[in-house]
Parts: structure tokens; C-alpha cells; sequence
């Protein structure tokens, strides 16, 4: 049990909130999801579902400039491949005109007021922690002044920038944020939902808890960074006499190797350093899905990580370790060879065509077996082979013997090579005994390969992915540069891949996760098409 479970069972104990739990999710829809997300998206649904509660879906959209319905629509899709459903989908914006009462009322009380002063002089006069800040000259005008101001705001009269309201609550404060913190600021831009219905913006602070509060949330679960924020979050709340949820603060989730900014995926999507936001090679859940993610890995690695207090940075090959783990149990195993060279086996018949039984997947005996045409010209990995072995190399040489998966063993005789020396051919032959069912076929030779017939396999593009920044801390970068200089130039290749001629592309495409054997996980990317079908490769087989 984590620290906020903890907290949550103890407040079910006290009958606290009538014994209910009531999450959110709270997105702000300015650009994709990141696998940091991820892990707020398995905590918050995932408390509601333990604790029988609710979890609702609320995009935090208070500020027009940067948000879009293209990203409204991939979160809600993010959330339920995730494999989550929220109890209501709701958005800050809906609660703009209760907003605005409450900010009305609390001018009334003579707790906030309008300042002309501009950003700057706004900055300077909070100070520094360790000393009190100045009060604005604009601090003490009258409440119908402050009112009168405040609906002209609303109303249009005033240019960006020029006045904002604050909450006057004290300047000598060592938390910053109660040094008179802005509510409302001027923005004449058109918003996703409300069009230009309004001219004046509620900040984040003067949003989030009263948001919270409307819902009925009971724990509102948010990083460490909002830990200042909380007092906040709770002097509006009392400040309005409204429904007080509890703020509960956790780490954010750091990856090696990754950096989790929308803003910085924005800049990775628009300068072209990536195709897209869900490129393959990106942090977002798009694109860990089109990468060969499966979403229940994506949820074992956020139960793996757990909830911690403290800042930490999580290893990326752990998130790569749940891929494994679990798409080992469900990818379909098929044989590709993505680096190939000729083997001729001299001794096999000119014509003939054999199938051979094929285990679709070994971890799951009702995945079944398919047929595989074997022939006399194959294609193996290069790699399998080697000319000059030594006794460590325990695949193919000359006069050494392989088994060729769910076929034959064969034995080397000798190879032939172009005038750069490049070997084009390896000849061997076959022993007809050794095939599954015959006398000899449990004959022992130390390795097994994989191969595709020249004559039926089909031609494959396969995109190779490296880590998309070449250094743990992409963010960590010497004067004058920055994260995009920390990009792997290496992250892409794209290569052929002989694949087994039975994978149609309706079948790749319903399948969608493979096991290439021995080389890896693969995953059937919506580029396919009938003439060529398009791999995307997860994780390797072992880290
Ligand atoms: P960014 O800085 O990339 O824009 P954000 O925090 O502003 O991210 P929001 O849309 O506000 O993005 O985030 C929605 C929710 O997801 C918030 O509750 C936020 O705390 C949480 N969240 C964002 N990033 C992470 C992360 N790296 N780890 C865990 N939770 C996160
Ligand atoms: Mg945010």
C-alpha cells in the first residue's frame, strides 16, 4: 500500500467525505500524453477502482493560447487504450461563469482587488522569500471601485495586460504564492470551447481547487510541484466556504534517457527532429503504442514504480523490461531475417516445397501452429554465419552443422564470395532424418537458426529505434546548448525484412505484436500496406 492509500483508507475509516473517493484526472489540453501521465492516469483510476470511487476526466483548459480539441481527442483516446473509463468528462471552461461569481464575491468581501501595475512591476513588488514584498498602490481601493473595474475587465474595455485581479491576502508571506497571487488575467484570444464569450482568464490557482470542489472530489492527487500551491489551494477553499477536497501531493515520474514536457514534444513535433507525436521514438502513449507498447505493460511499469514523496529518476530499461515481460506472453512468434545472405542447401531437391509446423507461441499453447514453406535457397542472418569461427561461435561454419527452426540440421560445405569478398552464398546440406517426426530429429547440435525462404518470403520494411537523446539527462546540457543537441542523431534506421509469406496484411494488422525470432519484439505499423508491410521494433529480446 502507498502513502496515498494510506491516507485514503484512513479518511474511509473516519467516514470522512460520507466514506467516498472521488478522483480526477486533470489534463491540460496543449498537447499528447507522456508516459509521466501515464503514471498519474494509473494512479488516479486506479485508487477510484480500488476504493469503489469514481474518477473523473477534467481537462484543465484556462488558457486559450495553447489548447486545441486535436488534443482534447488523443487524451480521451490515451486514457481508454490505457484501459481506463472516466465516470464524467468534464472542463474547467464549463465552470467560467461560477468562476467569475466567486471571484465577484470574494471582491465583495473585500478579498481581492484590481491591479493596474504591469507584469513586471507585479514580480518585483512580491520580493524575495526572505523578505516581505511591497503592497501594490492599487491594494486598497474601494470594493464598488474594485467591482466596477473587474466587470469592465469582463466586458472588454481593457487590453491584455493591462490589469489583472488578485487575491488580497498578504504581502509579507514566506510562501510566494500568498503574496496577493493574480486570478484573473486579460487574454482577448479565442477559446476551444467557449469561443470569445470571454476576454478574462482564470490562473490556474483560482481554477483547480474550486473545479475540484464543484466535482465533489474528494482526494486531489497532483506532483510535488504544487506542494506550495496547497495553502493556496485551501485559503480559496475556505476563503468561498465551498466543499474542500484534499490536495495530496506525489514525485513526478523522471526517465533516463526521456524528457516530459509537452512543450519540449511540441518543439520535437514542429522543428521535424520526430515524425509526429506519435512517433515511435517519442515519450507520448501514442507513441509508445505504435511503438509495440502494450497498455497492460505501460500499467505494470506505473504499479513497478510505485508512489514515491521524493523526486527520483527511473531507468528507461525498466519500461522496456515490462514490454517484455508481458509481450512475451502474447506476441505471435514469426521468423524474419532482417540482415539476410543466400544459404543454397546443395542435396535438397530443385522443386520441392515443404510446409513446416510453426508454434505461433510457445507461452500459449492455444495460440496454435501455422505453416511455414521451406525450399531449397533460404535467407539467414549473416550474422549466424562466420567464416573464421572459433569455438565460442556455436552457429554456422564450415563443416559444422545448425538446426534450421522446425526444419532440418544442415551442415556447411563451403561458401562463395564477390570480388570485394563479401560472402553472396553459403552451400550446405541436409540431413533428411533430422526433421520433426523422423528417426533422428531430437539429434542434439548446439544452435538453432531462423530462415526465410528466397523464393516465398516477402519483402518487409523494418524500423530499428534507438533511444531518441543519446544521454541520460537531455535536459542537462552545457552553456549554449540545449535538449535538441542532446538528440541521437543514431535513433532511426529503417532496413527490408524477409517475412513469412502467410502474414497478409490483414493478419499483421490483427495480430499487431510479433516476436521476430531471435531478434526481438515487432510491432505491425499503420504504414503497412498490401504490397509492403512496415514493422516497428519494440524492445529487444534481452536488455
Ligand atoms: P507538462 O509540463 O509536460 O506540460 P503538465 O504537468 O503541465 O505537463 P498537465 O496536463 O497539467 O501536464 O498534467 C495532467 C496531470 O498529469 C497533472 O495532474 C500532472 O501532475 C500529471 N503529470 C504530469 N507530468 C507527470 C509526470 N511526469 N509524472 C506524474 N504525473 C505527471
Ligand atoms: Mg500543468
Amino acid at each position: 500500500m502507498n502513502f496515498i492509500e494510506q491516507i485514503i483508507e484512513e479518511d474511509i475509516r473516519q467516514g470522512k467525505n460520507d466514506a467516498k473517493v472521488h478522483t480526477r484526472f486533470p489534463p491540460e489540453p496543449n498537447g499528447y500524453l507522456h508516459i509521466g501521465h501515464a503514471k498519474s492516469i494509473c494512479l488516479n483510476f486506479g485508487i477510484a477502482k480500488k476504493y469503489n470511487g469514481l474518477c473523473n476526466l477534467r481537462f484543465d483548459d484556462t488558457n486559450p493560447v495553447k489548447e486545441d480539441t486535436e488534443y482534447v481527442d488523443s487524451i480521451k483516446e490515451d486514457i481508454q487504450w490505457l484501459g481506463f473509463q472516466w465516470a464524467a468528462e468534464y472542463y474547467a471552461s464549463d465552470y467560467f461563469d461560477q468562476l467569475y461569481l466567486w471571484a465577484e464575491q470574494l471582491i465583495s468581501e473585500g478579498l481581492a482587488y484590481v491591479d493596474d501595475q504591469t507584469q513586471e512591476e507585479i514580480s518585483k513588488g512580491r520580493g524575495v522569500p526572505t523578505a516581505p514584498g511591497v503592497e501594490s498602490p492599487y491594494r486598497n481601493r474601494s470594493v464598488e471601485e474594485n467591482m466596477d473595474l473587474f466587470r469592465r475587465m469582463r466586458a472588454g474595455e481593457f487590453p491584455d495586460g493591462s490589469r489583472v485581479l488578485r487575491a488580497k491576502i498578504d504581502m509579507a508571506s514566506p510562501n510566494m504564492h500568498f503574496r496577493d497571487p493574480i486570478m484573473y488575467r486579460i487574454l482577448h484570444a479565442t477559446h476551444h470551447r467557449t469561443g470569445d464569450k470571454w476576454c478574462i482568464y482564470p490562473m490556474y490557482d483560482f481554477a483547480h481547487g474550486q473545479s475540484d470542489s464543484i466535482e465533489g472530489i474528494t482526494h486531489s492527487i497532483c506532483t510535488l510541484e504544487f506542494e506550495v500551491h496547497r495553502p493556496l489551494y485551501d485559503w480559496f477553499c475556505e476563503a468561498l466556504r465551498i466543499h474542500h477536497p484534499q490536495q495530496i501531493e506525489f514525485a513526478r515520474l523522471n526517465m533516463t534517457n526521456t524528457i516530459m514536457s509537452k512543450r519540449k514534444m511540441l518543439q520535437l513535433v514542429k522543428e521535424g527532429y520526430v515524425n509526429g507525436w506519435d512517433d515511435p521514438r517519442m515519450p507520448t502513449i501514442c507513441g509508445l503504442r505504435r511503438r509495440g507498447y502494450t497498455a497492460e505493460s505501460i500499467r505494470n511499469f506505473a504499479e513497478t514504480v510505485g508512489v514515491a514523496k521524493r523526486d527520483n529518476i527511473i531507468d528507461v530499461s525498466l519500461l522496456e523490461f515490462c514490454a517484455r515481460e508481458h509481450l512475451n506472453k502474447v506476441a505471435t512468434r514469426t521468423m524474419t531475417v532482417l540482415d539476410p545472405v543466400k544459404l543454397i542447401i546443395d542435396n535438397y531437391p530443385d522443386d520441392l516445397v515443404e510446409e513446416m509446423e510453426a508454434v505461433n507461441n510457445p507461452e500459449d499453447p492455444e495460440a496454435g501452429t501455422r505453416k511455414v514453406p521451406f525450399a531449397k535457397e533460404l535467407w539467414i542472418e549473416r550474422a549466424d554465419f562466420r567464416e573464421n569461427a572459433d569455438k565460442k561461435f556455436y552457429r554456422l561454419s564450415i563443416d559444422r552443422e545448425v538446426r534450421l527452426k522446425y526444419a532440418y540440421i544442415i551442415k556447411c560445405t563451403h561458401i562463395v564470395k564477390d570480388d570485394a569478398g563479401n560472402i553472396t552464398e553459403i552451400h550446405c546440406t541436409y540431413d533428411p532424418n533430422t526433421r520433426s517426426g523422423m528417426p533422428d530429429s531430437n539429434r542434439k547440435v548446439k544452435a538453432t537458426i531462423h530462415w526465410a525462404t528466397v523464393k516465398y518470403s516477402k519483402k518487409a520494411e523494418v524500423r530499428i529505434f534507438d533511444r531518441l537523446f543519446a544521454v541520460p539527462d537531455p535536459d542537462n546540457c552545457e552553456e549554449g546548448k540545449t535538449f535538441i543537441d542532446n538528440l541521437n542523431p543514431e535513433s532511426l534506421k529503417i532496413q527490408d525484412g524477409w517475412v513469412e509469406p502467410s502474414l497478409t496484411l490483414e493478419k499483421a494488422m490483427g495480430i499487431k505484436y510479433f516476436q521476430f525470432e531471435r531478434l526481438g519484439y515487432f510491432y505491425a505499423d499503420p504504414d503497412s500496406t498490401e504490397e509492403k508491410l512496415v514493422f516497428n521494433k519494440t524492445v529487444s529480446l534481452k536488455q
